[in-house]
C-alpha cells in the first residue's frame, strides 16, 4: 500500500514496462534474533534492526526514494569508532564463519533462481558428470563430516554402507523432526535456503543408490513446510528432480512427511515408523538403519545440517573441508544460542571454537551484567557446562569428554540467578512427557525421577530422595530401549555432578 502511495511498483511486469518500482523478497532467518525484525538493504548491506511496522513509511521515503538510510533503524555498537554498522561488520556476524547459513536471510528462499546464482546445484552437476557413486562416498568420508543430528556419525562411512547393501530399493530420508527446547538450527535452513538441503539429498541418493528420498519435517514449522514444497516443485521444474535428472540416468524424488509433534519421532526407527503409517516407537538394534530402514529397506538417514554441508563439500572438496573446525571434528556448527545472553539467535562457528567466544564475544556476555553460571548444551539429552568449562573445545569429541554433548546444537545460556535444580526439573519433566511408554526403565524411570525433583524444588524432600535419584538415573541410563531414555537423566547427572550444592541447600532448607 505504501508502495503505491508512493507511486512504486512490486510487479515486474509493471517494472518492465518502465514504471518504476523496488523488489521485495521475503528470506529465511537472519540469525541475529536479538534485534529483530530485521530489513536487509541490498546492494548498500544497510541492516535495519527492530523495525516495526510504522517505520515502513520512512524506510520507502528515506531509503527507496533518496538514497538514504534511516539512521535511527541501523545497528550501532559503542565499542566501534563507526556512525553505524553495516550487516557483516556487526560482531555478531563478524565472529562467526558462516557457511551453511551464508544464503540465509540474504536470498529468496522461494525463488530457485536466487540459489542457482549463489552456485547451487553446481555440486550436483558435478556429481552426475564427473564422479562415480563411490568416489562420492570417498570424499565425503575423506572430508570427515560428522552427523550433525547429535551422534556425530561419519556421513561417508553411512552412504557406503548403503551403497554396499545388495538391495532392489534404497531410500534417502531427511530427519527435519527438530523438538529439542529452544532449538531452531534445521527449521532455519529449511525455512531460509530450501535448495542447499535439496542438493544434499539428491547427492546422498545418488552415492547410495537410491532412487527416492523422504523429509520428515515438525508440523509446527508450517513455512517450513511451505517453501520445501515450493523448492521440490521448483527442482522438478528445472530438472533437478525427476527422471534422468540434468540428462543424466539418475532418476530421485522427494517427498515430504509431516510429524505430529512427538519428540521421540526424532529418533531414526521411530522417524521411519511413523513415515510407514505407524505409531512413531523405536525398535531394538540391530538391524541398523542402513540395513533395514525405511519400508525395511537400506537407508540413509541424516538431518536436514547435515546434508546442507554436502553440496559445499562437493563444490570446494574434501581438502578445503577439512581446514575448517578441528581434526576430528571438521566443518562448522550451527548452534541456538537462547537464555540469559544478550544476542540470542543462530549462530554458526568453526568446530573448536571455545564457549568463551561463543557467550562472551558473539552472545556480548550475559543479560544484566549478571555473572555465567552454566549452560545446557544439547537439550534435553545434553549435560551443563559450567565456568570450567569456558575454554572447552566446541567439537564432539571434547564435549562427549567433559560429560556433555553438541547434541542438535540448542545452547541454553543460564546466569548466577538460575536455580540449576529447577533447571533439570524442566527437562525431566520434558523427557518423562515425551517417553513413548515402550520399556519399563524409560517410561517408569523418567515419572519417578520428576518426582523426586519435584519434591526437591519444593523443599520436601530429605538426603536420601538425592541418593535414590542419583540411582535411578543410572538405571534409566543404562535399561532404556531408546536415546531418548539413554540420555534422559544427563540434565540431572550433569547438574548433580557440577551444583551438588544447590541439590542440598534444598535439602537442608527442609530441615
Ligand atoms: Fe520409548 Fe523411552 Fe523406551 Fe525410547 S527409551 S523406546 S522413548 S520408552
Amino acid at each position: 500500500e505504501i508502495l503505491h502511495k508512493k507511486g512504486l511498483y512490486t510487479d515486474l511486469k509493471l517494472i518492465q514496462e518502465g514504471k518504476e518500482g523496488v523488489g521485495i523478497s521475503s528470506s529465511g532467518c537472519h540469525g541475529f534474533c536479538e534485534m529483530g525484525p530485521l530489513v536487509r538493504i541490498e546492494p548498500e548491506g544497510y541492516l535495519y534492526v527492530k523495525v516495526k511496522a510504522e517505520d515502513v513509511e520512512e524506510i520507502v521515503e528515506s531509503t527507496v526514494l533518496r538514497k538514504q538510510p534511516v539512521k535511527r533503524l541501523l545497528f550501532k555498537d559503542s565499542a566501534e569508532k563507526k556512525e553505524f554498522l553495516k550487516e557483516e561488520e556487526i560482531p555478531f556476524y563478524r565472529r562467526q564463519t558462516r557457511l551453511v547459513l551464508k544464503n540465509c536471510g540474504k536470498i529468496d528462499a522461494e525463488d530457485i533462481r536466487d540459489y542457482i546464482v549463489c552456485g547451487g546445484y553446481k555440486a550436483l552437476a558435478k556429481v552426475l558428470m564427473k564422479m562415480t557413486p563411490e568416489e562420492v562416498c570417498d570424499e565425503i568420508l575423506k572430508s570427515g563430516l560428522r552427523g550433525r543430528g547429535g551422534a556425530g556419525f561419519p556421513t561417508g562411512k553411512k552412504w557406503k554402507q548403503v551403497l554396499m547393501q545388495d538391495a532392489d530399493i534404497k531410500y534417502v530420508v531427511c530427519n527435519g523432526d527438530e523438538g529439542d527446547p529452544g532449538a531452531f538450527m534445521d527449521r532455519s535452513v529449511m525455512e531460509g535456503d530450501p535448495h542447499q538441503m535439496l542438493e544434499g539429498m539428491i547427492i546422498a541418493g545418488y552415492a547410495s543408490g537410491a532412487r527416492e528420498g523422504y523429509i520428515y519435517v515438525r508440523g509446527e514449522y508450517p513455512l517450513a513446510v511451505k517453501r520445501l514444497q515450493v523448492a521440490i516443485q521448483q527442482a522438478h521444474e528445472w530438472g533437478f528432480l525427476g527422471k534422468n535428472i540434468l540428462g543424466s540416468n539418475f532418476d530421485f524424488d522427494i517427498h515430504i512427511n509431516k510429524g505430529a509433534g512427538a519428540f521421540v519421532c526424532g529418533e531414526g526407527s521411530a522417524l521411519t515408523q511413523s513415515i510407514e503409517g505407524f505409531r512413531g516407537m523405536p525398535r531394538p538394534r540391530p538391524p541398523r538403519t542402513v540395513e533395514k530402514g525405511l519400508f525395511g529397506k537400506p537407508t540413509v538417514l541424516n538431518n536436514v545440517e547435515t546434508f546442507a554441508n554436502v553440496p559445499l563439500i562437493i563444490s570446494n572438496g574434501a581438502d578445503w573441508y577439512l581446514s575448517i573446525g578441528t581434526p576430528g571434528s571438521p566443518g562448522t556448527k550451527i548452534f541456538a544460542l537462547t537464555g540469559n545472553i544478550n544476542n540470542t539467535g543462530l549462530i554458526e562457528v568453526p568446530m573448536g571454537i571455545t564457549l568463551r567466544q561463543i557467550i562472551f564475544d558473539i552472545g556480548a556476555g550475559i543479560r544484566n551484567g549478571k555473572k555465567f553460571k552454566a549452560v545446557q548444551i544439547g537439550g534435553p539429552s545434553g549435560g551443563c557446562l559450567t565456568e570450567e568449562h569456558l575454554d572447552i573445545s566446541m567439537d564432539f569429541d571434547s564435549l562427549e569428554a567433559a560429560g556433555a554433548m553438541v547434541g542438535s546444537g540448542g545452547l541454553v545460556v543460564l546466569d548466577e540467578d538460575s536455580c540449576m535444580v529447577e533447571v533439570a526439573r524442566f527437562f525431566m519433566d520434558f523427557t518423562q512427557r515425551e517417553s513413548c511408554g515402550k520399556c519399563v526403565p524409560c517410561r517408569e524411570g523418567t515419572k519417578r525421577m520428576l518426582e523426586i525433583l519435584e519434591k526437591i524444588v519444593s523443599g520436601n524432600a530429605n538426603i536420601k530422595d538425592l541418593q535414590l535419584l542419583e540411582e535411578l538415573a543410572e538405571v534409566v541410563k543404562i535399561g532404556s530401549l531408546c536415546g531418548l531414555g539413554k540420555t534422559a537423566p544427563n540434565p540431572v547427572l550433569t547438574t548433580m555432578k557440577y551444583f551438588k550444592d544447590e541439590y542440598m541447600a534444598h535439602v537442608v532448607e527442609k530441615r
